[in-house]
C-alpha cells in the first residue's frame, strides 16, 4: 500500500490546475507583448520577414535543405497547387571533421556539393538545360532569373535574421565549431559555394523549423484555411505564429512586403518565463535545471519537451528508489510478486545516469492498458534493466510518467491558448476553424497528448469548451522540406514584387521627367 500512496503523492506534485493554466495564459500574453516591444525579453518574439501564409494553391518546384545537428538533408518539393505536393529527398551524415573545420568554406562547400549531386541525380534534365542556356544566353549573369531553383535553407543554429535570406550566425551549438563562420551571413556563405560550382540555385530564404511547420500546415490544411500557429514538440519546443505588423512595436529593419499587414513571429517560447513567475517548480525541476548545461534558461522547454520529460521522470523514480519505506523495483520475497520471481534493478541501470531515461518509454507506459502491463514491464527490463517488475511497480511508473506528461500537455495548452487569444480570432464571426500545425515525436507519439492539450484549452477563460471546438490541431507532415520550399516561394514573390515596384518607380520617374521637360521645369540633366 505504501508504494501506491507514495506514487499518488509524487504524481500530485505535477498537478497543474485549471486555475494555474489560466494564470499561465495571462503571463504568456504579458510576456508575448513585452517581447513585441523590446529585445532581450524572455519571449524573444523574433520577426521572421515572412509576411503571409500559403493557402494551398501555390505551385512550383523548389529546393529545400536542412542543416540539423547530425544530417544534411536536400529535397525538392513540387507544390501541385491543390494542397498536395511531391517530395524527393536525400540525406547525408555531416562528416565529423567538417563540424570543426578551420574555415567555413569547407563545410559550406560540402553542402553545395551535396546540392549538386542531388540536382544531377534527381533533376538532370533541368540541370543540363540550365548549363546549355548558360552557354547561350548573354546576360551578364549568364542566365535569366526564372531558370533558377529557389532554395529554402533550414538552419537550426542561433541566427540573428535581418532579411528573408539574410542572417548572421550568433554561435555554433550541438558540437559544431567553425570560428570563422560566426558573425557571417550563413545564406551568403552557402551562396558563394553554390556559385563556385555554377549551380542554378539561389538561396532565397533562411528558415526556422517552426516557421516551416506553420507554412507546411497552412499549405496542406483542410479547406484551405490559413494556419495561425506552427509548433514543435520534439527534442525541444517552440512556436511561430502570424502577428499583425501593427502589434510589433520594436523596430523591424530591412525589407519586407508591407502589403499584408502581417508577419510571422518566432516566439522562442522555450524560454517562456525563465524568471519563474508562474511556471511550476518541483524539486525535480530544480535538480534537472541545476545539472543542465544552461541553468536558468529554456525553463518552459525543460518542463515540456521530449529531451527533458524523461529526465524529470527519472529524477522522481530515483527519489522513490531511495525511499526505504517503499519498495519500488524490489521485493522482500518473490511471493509478493505476481510473476513469482525476485524484482531487482541493475546497479548499472541507466535510471542512475543523467538523461538515462528516454521520453519514449513514457509513451509506452501511457499506451499500455493491458491488465498486467506486460509491454511496459518488458520495456522496463529492456531500457532500464529492471528485472521482473511487479504489476504494482509498473503501475507506479505509469502514474508518475503520466503526471509528468499531462503537466507538459497542459503547459503546452498555455502557449497555444495564449496565442489563440492574442490573435483575436475567436471573436471573429464565421465557421472557419482556428488552425494549428504541430510537429515532433512527443506530440505525434505520446498517446492523448493532443487530447490533454484540448482539455487544457477548454479550461481557459475566453476559450472554454465552445472555443476549443473551433481550434483544430493537426500534424504538419514533412514540415521542414515543404515549409522551406514555401518560404522560398514567398521570397521569390517578394523579389518579383520588389522588381515590379522598382520598374514602376522607374516608369513614374521617367514620366515625371518627361512632363517636366514639357513644362519647361526640367533640370539640365538627361532623362535616365
Ligand atoms: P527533433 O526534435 O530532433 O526534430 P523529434 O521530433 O523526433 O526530433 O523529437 C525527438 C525527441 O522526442 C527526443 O527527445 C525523444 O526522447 C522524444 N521522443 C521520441 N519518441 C517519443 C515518444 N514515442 N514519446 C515521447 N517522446 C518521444
Ligand atoms: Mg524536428
Amino acid at each position: 500500500m505504501a508504494l501506491a500512496e507514495e506514487t499518488s503523492r509524487i504524481a500530485a506534485l505535477f498537478e497543474y490546475s485549471d486555475e494555474e493554466v489560466n494564470k499561465g495564459v495571462l503571463e504568456f500574453l504579458r510576456q508575448m507583448k513585452e517581447g513585441l516591444q523590446h529585445d532581450g525579453t524572455s519571449l524573444s518574439q523574433i520577426p521572421t520577414y515572412v509576411t503571409g501564409v500559403p493557402n494551398g494553391t501555390e505551385k512550383g518546384l523548389y529546393l529545400a535543405v536542412d542543416l540539423g545537428g547530425t544530417n544534411f538533408r536536400v529535397c525538392s518539393v513540387h507544390l501541385n497547387g491543390d494542397t498536395t505536393f511531391n517530395l524527393t529527398y536525400s540525406k547525408v551524415a555531416i562528416p565529423k571533421e567538417l563540424m570543426v573545420a578551420e574555415h567555413a568554406h569547407q563545410l559550406f562547400g560540402f553542402l553545395a556539393k551535396q546540392i549538386e549531386i542531388f540536382l544531377r541525380t534527381h533533376h538532370g534534365d533541368h540541370f543540363d538545360a540550365h548549363i546549355r542556356r548558360r552557354q547561350t544566353v548573354s546576360t551578364p549573369e549568364g542566365y535569366r532569373d526564372e531558370q533558377i531553383f529557389r532554395l529554402g535553407f533550414t538552419f537550426s543554429f542561433p541566427v540573428q535574421q535581418s532579411g528573408i535570406n539574410k542572417g548572421t550566425l550568433m554561435r555554433w551549438t550541438k558540437g559544431f565549431d567553425i570560428p570563422d563562420a560566426v558573425g557571417k551571413d550563413v545564406c551568403a556563405l552557402l551562396q558563394q559555394e553554390i556559385d563556385r560550382l555554377h549551380l542554378p540555385v539561389k538561396v532565397a530564404a533562411l528558415v526556422n523549423d517552426t516557421v516551416g511547420t506553420l507554412m507546411a500546415r497552412s499549405y496542406t490544411s483542410p479547406g484551405k484555411t490559413a494556419t495561425l500557429l506552427g509548433a514543435i514538440f520534439g527534442t525541444g519546443t517552440n512556436g511561430a505564429y502570424v502577428e499583425k505588423v501593427s502589434n510589433i512595436k520594436k523596430p523591424v529593419g530591412g525589407d519586407y512586403d508591407k502589403s499584408t499587414g502581417q508577419m510571422v513571429v518566432n516566439t522562442e517560447w522555450g524560454s517562456f518565463d525563465n524568471q519563474l513567475n508562474i511556471l511550476p517548480n518541483t524539486s525535480y525541476d530544480i535538480e534537472l535545471d541545476k545539472k543542465s548545461v544552461n541553468p536558468g534558461i529554456q525553463m518552459f522547454e525543460k518542463r515540456v519537451s521530449g529531451m527533458f520529460l524523461g529526465e524529470i521522470v527519472r529524477l522522481a523514480i530515483v527519489d522513490m528508489l531511495k525511499n526505504p519505506s517503499i519498495s519500488l523495483f524490489r521485493d522482500e520475497n518473490s511471493s509478493q510478486n505476481d510473476w513469482k520471481s525476485t524484482t531487482t534493478i541493475g546497479a548499472e541501470s541507466s535510471v542512475f545516469q543523467q538523461w538515462g531515461l528516454d521520453s519514449s518509454i513514457m509513451s509506452i507506459a501511457a499506451a499500455d492498458n493491458t491488465p498486467d502491463f506486460s509491454t511496459l514491464r518488458q520495456e522496463l527490463e529492456k531500457q532500464l534493466q529492471v528485472y521482473a517488475a511487479s504489476r504494482e511497480d509498473a503501475l507506479a511508473f505509469k502514474k508518475v510518467a503520466y503526471a509528468v506528461g499531462r503537466r507538459a500537455a497542459r503547459l503546452s495548452a498555455v502557449a497555444l491558448g495564449a496565442i489563440v487569444l492574442q490573435s483575436g480570432k475567436l471573436k471573429e464571426a464565421g465557421d472557419e476553424p482556428i488552425d494549428i500545425g504541430v510537429d515532433g515525436s512527443l506530440v505525434e507519439h505520446y498517446p492523448f497528448f493532443r487530447d490533454m492539450i484540448y482539455e487544457g484549452l477548454s479550461a481557459i477563460e475566453g476559450i472554454g469548451p465552445e472555443g476549443s471546438k473551433k481550434i483544430r490541431i493537426g500534424i504538419a507532415k514533412d514540415g521542414s522540406g515543404v515549409g522551406a520550399a514555401l518560404i522560398a516561394l514567398v521570397a521569390a514573390n517578394m523579389e518579383r514584387k520588389t522588381v515590379g515596384d522598382y520598374l514602376n518607380r522607374l516608369r513614374n520617374d521617367v514620366a515625371q521627367k518627361i512632363s517636366n521637360v514639357f513644362a519647361g521645369t526640367a533640370e539640365p540633366t538627361t532623362v535616365a
